[in-house]
């Protein structure tokens, strides 16, 4: 075992704050990563103050991890020592299930195995990226492309594939009109990659207070959801929907924004329930779905295209003293785009 510092949630609603954790020998395929970089997704504060239910404390969130592998165990054929890689948000899986065979390892049937606040196959509880070092199976690392630099590279291992995978998925590209709801950390990579992608792209956002942002960062057309203006121009404008929104919504009247046969695509993980008048997806032969993250092949080809097109997150780089603050902001929507903890000030 090793010790290594990290920051932790003691309990449900209790502020982050340093301690130590133990991370297990390097096993035959194992490699240890040194952890560079670790984002900051709404996820770690929804289950940090126990809003999806209960959960396992003490807790060390981060599943957008990039480092360096410093050790690989015997059996490694994939990484080196001095390789740069990431974890996203899933450190291990059956591997034997369907969903497993056909690379959807987060929808593994027998449940996967989450980076942190789950147990591993050994029953030991797992921690995650607000931490020095991290031991994972090498079937669950990627490789961070050279043209990516680590920084921005971290979210994009949730923030990057929870909506690279719904775009790719439901055919986001030429001739697509393309609305990405929420411009978080989520949604500004939404907006980075269905441009790239090659979508006409819209953002909803509550306010137009990003809206320059917006518009750099590839959307077409920005408009702010608290005009209901917006909703009558919008009216039956977009093949597909991407939800990032972190809080419950009125999906009629996004639905309605819809054309015949688009589709509502929700990625947003709410902790309260949400209803819908069915009529709203019975007229004009809507799809109301939902995707979570990808598999770890759909994770690697959406780093290489990130790569390929220049896409990293954009960022606020902070030091783990002030985990606490930006959690406030991330709530309040004060984010541009994603907080990114420097891992060497832990
Ligand atoms: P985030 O950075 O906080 O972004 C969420 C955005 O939603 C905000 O920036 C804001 O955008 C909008 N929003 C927030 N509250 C709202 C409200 N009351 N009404 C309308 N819009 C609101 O969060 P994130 O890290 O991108 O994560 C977004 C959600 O996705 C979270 O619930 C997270 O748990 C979930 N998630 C799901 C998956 C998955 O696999 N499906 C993976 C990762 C995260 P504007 O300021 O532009 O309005
Ligand atoms: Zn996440
Ligand atoms: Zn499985």
């Amino acid at each position: 075992m090793t010790t290594v510092a990290a920051y932790a949630a003691p309990a449900a609603k209790a502020p982050l704050e340093r301690t130590t954790i133990e991370r297990r020998p390097v096993g035959e395929h194992d490699v240890l990563i040194e952890i560079k970089f670790a984002g900051i997704c709404h996820s770690d504060i929804h289950q940090a103050r126990e809003g999806w239910g209960e959960a396992m404390f003490p807790m060390v969130p981060g599943h957008e991890i990039a480092g360096i592998v410093t050790e690989a165990g015997s059996g490694v054929t994939r990484f080196a020592v001095g390789d740069r890689v990431g974890v996203g948000c899933m450190v291990d899986s059956c591997r034997a299930c369907e969903n497993c065979e056909a690379g959807l390892e987060q929808y593994c049937l027998k449940g996967n195995v989450g980076t942190y606040n789950a147990l591993d196959k050994n029953g030991e509880p797992t921690y995650g990226g607000y931490s020095e070092k991290i031991v994972v199976d090498e079937n669950f690392v990627v490789r961070i492309p050279d043209g990516l630099a680590l920084d921005v590279a971290a979210p994009l291992l949730c923030a990057g594939i929870t909506t690279y995978s719904p775009l790719r998925h439901w055919n986001a590209g030429p001739g697509k009109k393309v609305a990405v709801l929420g411009m978080g950390g989520l949604g500004h990579m939404g907006v980075k990659i269905a441009h790239a992608l090659g979508a006409e792209v819209t953002v909803l956002s509550q306010s137009l207070r990003k809206k320059d942002d917006g518009l750099k960062l590839g959307a077409d057309r920005y408009y702010a959801t608290s005009d209901p203006k917006t909703f009558e121009d919008l009216r039956g404008s977009f093949d597909l929907i991407l939800s990032t929104v972190s809080a419950p919504l009125d999906l009629n009247v996004f639905l309605s924004l819809l054309k015949t046969d688009g589709a509502f695509v929700n990625v947003g993980a709410p902790e309260e329930p949400v209803s819908i008048n069915l009529f709203s997806v019975i007229a004009g032969r809507k799809t109301l779905a939902g995707s979570g993250i990808g598999g770890i092949r759909e994770t690697q080809e959406m780093l290489d295209f990130c790569a390929e097109h220049g896409l990293g997150a954009e960022i606020e780089l902070i030091s783990a003293s002030e985990i606490n603050d930006a959690y406030e902001r991330v709530l309040s929507s004060d984010v541009r785009y994603r907080f990114v903890i420097d891992t060497a000030t832990i």
